[in-house]
């Protein structure tokens, strides 16, 4: 039968247009419904439960020792032994059967919180996940949880500790205390408020704990605990500044999204600076107007203070921020406000798509083409693709907003799927940047920079204006190489080159992170004339401070951002408005709004034009647009330089005379005609293990299954399969990698396939020598 949850497929939406049949014999319990009292009694009740460990389905257990009391209800957190160690899991189902004889079931140890802890709309998004990317149940079920919930300390409810007089606190007289002046005290407090006081609040009243224990020693004070109530923001007054009146493009915007009376998913493509972000707070306002929140996803929160604090200065409702610096047990604290309505609008990055909302009403997915909304260890998933199943699911409109959307939303709009909304100027009146296409062959370059470029920078730093140069390679030099013999250094663990840095004096591999000293002599023929060649944003840091000695260089990327407030400290230097030089990789890319820069630098493109990846173009085109998008935003006018030794490839020339939509035409031709996504649907199997013949082994037993388990003569349920073949970087980390290439035209085709070689791929004995997963519509193919 098919789960309820998983029959998505009534309107015709591409991620979720599959429905297909899965061999569950288990009747799964309708989500939300709730067992009559008879039935959970019953004596075959079976907990299906979601334990962390890799196995694929849940587990089968008894209920504990009284389960007439207990109302068992799917998204409930039990205890429950495994092994011999006793775990955190989460009941998927609640049925009758088992494939397992009961004798063999072990009961559950107990039922952790009164509630489930996930809500029956979260409950029904992991289910289809757990369908669709063929995850095991209790890495999607648990991922759903904040960290501390998967533990068994914690609990759902926040308990307090609250003191009560007794009936003898209330009938004695104080007197009888006698010179005990606090403790009457603190005993007339607890009597004028009958229903208690929690600890904290006796505190600030000066009524401290060693009074209020005496008090309970003497039998006239009880501490309860009590559950925390939270109060509802909603009503709260909303604003705190005027909105900006909106031009005519936006306004369709905000009409489109405001109009959606239930589930719809409309898709804003606006140039960088066309006030996506206004239309985004309006948006949220008119759904805090009705008494709903609002979920953000934004890319990369520590990164974008600014984006946040925009939200945060709109709206005077509380608005809760899930960065990275949070601790666990303030995750878990905005979690529970989430869930009791007292925050209105929660911003965060991928993993708080899993925020469970009391009033939903809308999510905004800013950045949707980012590649960071992917998660690519454990339960690989989309965030973004999942956020608009889950607006599905709780029938509230989403918006995807992009100045360069992914060409799976791009052509999810031109079949309708997504209502398209463009913006094509930009808000503040700025015009567009233009951008050179500066020819870099036979040109004199000094550490990787012609002179043309450095004369433009000259220029615009005489301006009093800004300049941001970007090249997306951190460290001093990607390569040290001896002079004499050719020698590189070359990271043991990978098929890399380590990357020198200068300032630390250490080669690092940015692929596995192992480090070494800089080797004096070449290893090979001992010659102490070892180079660095090529440029990283530390060398070029080095060469333009001195070039432009006057000038502030700062430069932007993981190696100087590491100290806490770092970031924000080198962006206030910038914000300042002051000529300022900066230097750095793609953390620059994302959503900053600098207004004095007018030149953008992009030093070395040439190797996003030729990588392997069939997304490689795309990638390198939304950067490009990304960086350049960051030139002249505000009244005065930007130019983008890029440096390249191809001016004449068609990307470039595309992107740079056209733009992007015109660009995004081109290269979604270019799939139709390959047959690679949104034209096809692409799955992942790939293998590591210290031995290549390991991982080959593997991956050739599961083709094999694969190609006898194909319908013969069935395009449409073939699934084409390629390799095993190496990765792109074969060994990394002292392991080597494989991968198997499944793609199918349909969803189905491909679905009922890879749910078929799951249950075999666990079975093999090759499976248990090496580390291998499942990754379903994956970003890369290298
Ligand atoms: P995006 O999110 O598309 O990059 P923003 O929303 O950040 O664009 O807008 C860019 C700038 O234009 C911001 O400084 C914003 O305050 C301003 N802005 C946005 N909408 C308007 C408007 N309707 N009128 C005037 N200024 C606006
Ligand atoms: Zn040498
Ligand atoms: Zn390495």
């Amino acid at each position: 039968m098919i789960p309820k949850s998983c029959n998505l497929a009534s309107n015709g939406l591409h991620l979720w247009s599959y429905t297909y049949t899965i061999s569950q014999h288990i009747d799964f319990k309708t989500i939300g419904e709730v067992l009559s009292p008879s039935a959970t009694t019953h004596a075959t009740t079976i907990l299906k439960i979601a334990v962390p460990a890799p196995f694929r389905k849940a587990l089968d257990y008894l209920p504990d020792a009284k389960p007439n009391l207990i109302d068992y209800q799917p998204g409930m957190r039990v205890l429950a032994p495994l092994g011999n160690r006793k775990v955190v899991g989460i009941i998927t189902a609640v049925v009758h059967q088992s494939d397992l004889n009961a004798e063999k079931l072990r009961p559950i140890i107990k039922v952790m919180d009164e509630q489930p802890a996930l809500d029956p709309s979260t409950l029904q998004l992991c289910r289809w996940a757990v369908n669709y990317y063929h995850q095991p149940e209790g890495d999607v079920y648990l991922q759903a949880l904040p960290v501390l919930l998967r533990k068994a300390e914690h609990t759902t409810q926040e308990w307090i500790d609250t003191w009560i007089a007794s009936q003898k606190g209330l009938l004695i007289d104080p007197a009888q205390l006698g010179r005990a002046e606090r403790q009457i005290a603190a005993l007339n407090m607890l009597r004028e408020h009958p229903r208690g006081l929690a600890q904290q609040t006796l505190s600030g009243l000066n009524i401290k704990p060693p009074q209020l224990r005496a008090l309970a020693e003497k039998g006239l004070a009880e501490l309860h605990e009590r559950p925390r109530h939270y109060k509802s923001w909603s009503d709260q007054p909303l604003l705190s500044e005027t909105p900006f009146a909106l031009n005519q493009e936006q306004q369709e915007s905000l009409g489109a999204i405001n109009q959606a009376e239930g589930f719809n998913s409309i898709l804003i493509e606006g140039v960088t600076g066309s006030g996506k972000t206004e239309v985004y707070l309006q948006a949220i306002e008119h759904r805090l107007k009705q008494g709903k929140q609002a979920l953000v996803l934004v890319p990369e929160i520590n990164l974008t203070p600014q984006t946040v604090n925009r939200f945060k200065h709109r709206f005077l409702v509380p608005v809760i921020c899930l960065h990275s610096n949070l601790t666990d047990r303030e995750r878990l604290q905005a979690w529970r406000q989430a869930k009791a309505n007292a925050a209105a609008i929660i911003i965060g990055t991928r993993s708080a798509l899993f925020t469970p909302l009391k009033c939903p009403g809308i999510i905004i997915v800013d950045e949707e083409h980012d590649g960071s909304y992917k998660q690519q260890d454990g339960f690989r998933y989309s965030a973004r693709d999942l956020a608009v199943v889950r607006a599905k699911i709780e029938k509230i409109p989403i918006v995807l907003g992009s100045a360069t959307p992914s060409l799976e939303s791009i052509f999810n709009a031109e079949q309708q799927r997504y209502q398209l909304c463009q913006i094509s100027t930009r808000a503040a009146g700025a015009e567009p940047p233009s951008i050179q296409l500066l020819d870099m062959k036979k040109a004199e370059l000094k550490e990787g920079l012609t002179q043309e470029t450095l004369d433009a920078i000259t220029d615009t730093l005489l301006e009093e204006n800004q300049v941001l140069v970007f090249l997306n390679r951190r460290g001093f030099a990607p390569v040290l190489m001896c002079h004499d013999c050719g020698w590189q250094a070359q990271c043991r663990r990978c098929d890399a080159r380590m990357t020198y840095h200068r300032q630390a004096q250490r080669l690092h591999c940015h692929h596995c992170d192992y480090q070494a000293p800089v080797p004096r002599h070449c290893s090979h023929c001992g010659s102490s004339d070892i180079r660095s060649i090529g440029q990283g944003t530390e060398k070029l840091e080095g060469f333009l401070s001195e070039y432009f000695k006057k000038t502030t260089v700062i430069r932007i990327d993981r190696d100087t951002t590491q100290r806490k407030s770092a970031l924000e400290n080198h962006l206030k230097v910038v914000h300042s408005g002051k000529p300022c030089l900066l230097i750095g990789t793609q953390m620059l890319a994302k959503g900053h709004h600098f207004p004095n820069v007018t030149l953008v630098v992009i030093a070395d493109i040439d190797a996003g034009l030729f990588a392997s990846d069939f997304r490689a173009t795309e990638h390198t085109a939304q950067l490009i647009e990304q960086v350049a998008g960051r030139a002249g935003r505000a009244e005065k006018h930007g130019t983008v330089i890029i440096q390249t030794h191809h001016p004449e490839h068609p990307m470039l020339q595309t992107l740079a005379r056209q733009g992007y939509a015109a660009f995004s035409q081109v290269v979604l031709a270019e799939r139709k005609l390959l047959q690679f996504p949104p034209f096809s649907h692409l799955a992942l199997i790939r293998a590591e293990a210290t031995h290549a013949d390991q991982a080959t082994d593997f991956l050739q037993k599961l083709a094999h299954i694969a190609s006898e388990s194909q319908i013969p003569d069935s395009p449409t349920l073939s699934v084409d399969i390629w390799g095993p073949v190496p990765t792109l970087m074969q060994r990394k980390a002292g392991r080597h990698r494989f991968q198997l290439v499944l793609r199918a035209q349909g969803r189905m085709a491909l679905h009922t396939m890879l749910e078929f070689l799951m249950d075999r791929a666990e079975e093999l004995p090759e499976a248990k020598r090496v580390k291998w997963h499942l990754d379903v519509d994956p970003t890369y193919l290298e």
